[in-house]
Parts: C-alpha cells; structure tokens; sequence
C-alpha cells in the first residue's frame, strides 16, 4: 500500500519468485448459464491460500466456465466470487455495490493468472516480448525492469536461452512453459490452469507439469483442471470432481481416487484410469 508497483519491482531480482501473498478464492452459490442452457448450478467452493486444487470432470461439465468466471472473462448470473475478500467485479462502499469500470476490471484481473490449453502466445511477438507486454500495460513497469523479470521468469521455467526465439519455433511443450512464465509476470495471487497439457504430445506434458509443480511448491494458489491422474495425485491437496454443472464430491486424493464416495466419481474415474 502506497508503494508504487514500479518500486516494488525495483527491489527485484526476486520478485518472479518471491512467494504470492494472499490467494483465498471463494466461491459462493455461483450459477451460470448460456442462454437457456444452464451451466453452473449453485457452485459453492472454498480455495485456502497457497493450496492446490484439481478440478476433474466430464466434458461439458462447466470446469472451464467455473475458471473463466474466477478471471472475470465471464460474468455470472447469480452468487459471487471474492479473492482474499475482495469481490470480483463489484466495489462495496458502506452497504452499496457497484459494478466496476472495466479498467478496474482489468486491474482486479492481473491479480489471477491464466493458462489455456492452446498457449494463446501472441506469434508476432519474440518470447521476451510476449512476457513483457502485461507488465508494461498493466503493472507500469519500466521497460529494464519488465525485461529483467521476463529474463528471470524465463530462466525459473527452464527458457532462458529462448528469449528471441519466436512461439513457432518452440516445441509445444516450451509454448506452454512461455505462457505460464507470463502468466507469472503479473505475479498473479492465483493462477488458473485450463487442461494445460492436453495439446501437447505425450512426450512433453512432463516437463509442463514439472513446472507447475515447482509452483506448487512456492506457495502459489493453484487451480488446475486436468485429466492427469498422477499429477493430481501427487500435487493437489484437493480434488474437486464435477459433473452437469455441479460439484458431486471434494477431498484429498487419497479419499477421491481410493474411495470415491459418489459412484458418478468412481464411474468417471474409472474411464479416466
Ligand atoms: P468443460 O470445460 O467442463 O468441458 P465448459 O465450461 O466448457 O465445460 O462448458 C460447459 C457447458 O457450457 C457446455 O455445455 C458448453 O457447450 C457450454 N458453453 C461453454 N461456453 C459457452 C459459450 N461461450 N456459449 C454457449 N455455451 C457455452
Ligand atoms: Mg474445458
């Protein structure tokens, strides 16, 4: 509070992997639906500070809209979504909500980081130059200072030597480590993961995972859909199965994967086994 971004960015190197503060996602009785079609029944979830949580379902489920709607890239039509208190696309002043400006949008977005399936890098763009643009626009960073966090972000995911490099001549694998090394620029309280391996041939979702999990690690708040068992199994500290747009059951690996309490879970693990 006070300090300008600018100089807290200064006070780098060490700032890509200084811990996150904060992170506690709640989300509260959300329901969303796409026209007529409902997709998100009443959602209701509690994500501690510097937890991990696997979120596994169906296709169709409403895995991604749940994420989509804690980045604000959707808005939801009933119940609400705060981070560390602060609620999503509202401002509170006494007992009064308003809707915020979309540069306050914006602002309140930076805070949860995203990584989609299909890298989304911009391919116009030298891998430096897609890690820089965010803080530039968004944190206010100086051009040296976003340059020397991008470099950092680029050595912790393994990539330093790919800096000039172009996304096209990248492997599937070192996209996916560019994208989340941006979504780190930010330095983000959550970041949110979409199926962040399931582009990738076989061969490259290890080291992907590997780096999530070196996040884990660090103490950032995780949110991870994924269909990859052993990874959840090993990483989560909460494995959220949904399904038509609920959530059926939640807990430790250990109870959903050895004893499923839904048979819709035990049902839908064992296609995914
Ligand atoms: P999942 O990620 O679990 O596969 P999604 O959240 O993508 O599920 O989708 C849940 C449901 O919402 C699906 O029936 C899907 O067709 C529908 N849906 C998702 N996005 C949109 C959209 N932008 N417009 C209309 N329907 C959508
Ligand atoms: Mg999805």
């Amino acid at each position: 509070q006070g300090q300008p971004q600018t100089n807290a960015a200064a006070a780098a190197p060490g700032w890509a992997q200084s811990a996150q503060r904060g992170g506690v996602v709640e989300i509260h009785a959300v329901s969303k639906r796409y026209g007529s079609n409902p997709v998100l029944h009443q959602v209701s979830l509690t994500i501690p500070a510097g937890s991990v949580t696997v979120i596994l379902g169906p296709s169709g489920s409403g895995k991604s809209t749940l994420l989509r709607s804690i980045n604000h890239l959707e808005r939801v039509d009933d119940g609400f979504i705060t981070i560390d208190g602060q609620l999503l696309g509202y401002r509170q002043s006494g007992n009064k909500l308003y809707e915020l400006r979309d540069h306050e949008i914006l602002a309140q977005r930076a805070d949860v980081g995203m990584v989609f399936q299909n890298f989304n890098l911009f391919p116009h763009l030298s891998v430096l130059e897609n890690l820089i643009e965010a803080p530039l626009a968004v944190r206010g960073l100086s051009r040296a200072e976003a340059e020397a966090l991008g470099l950092e972000l680029l050595a912790r995911v393994g990539l330093a030597d790919k800096a000039d490099a172009y996304p096209r001549q990248l492997s599937g694998g070192q996209q996916q480590r560019v994208a989340i090394a941006r979504a780190l620029a930010l330095k983000p309280k959550v970041l949110l993961f979409d199926e962040p391996t399931s582009a990738l041939d076989p061969e490259l979702v290890g080291e992907v995972l590997d780096v999530i999990k070196e996040l884990a690690r660090s103490g950032t708040t995780l949110i991870v859909v994924t269909h990859e068992i052993g990874f959840a199994r090993e990483v989560a500290d909460r494995v959220v199965f949904m399904e038509q747009g609920r959530i059926v059951e939640a807990g430790s690996p250990e109870q959903i994967f050895n004893a499923p309490a839904q048979q819709r879970t035990a049902a839908f693990l064992g296609k995914v086994l």
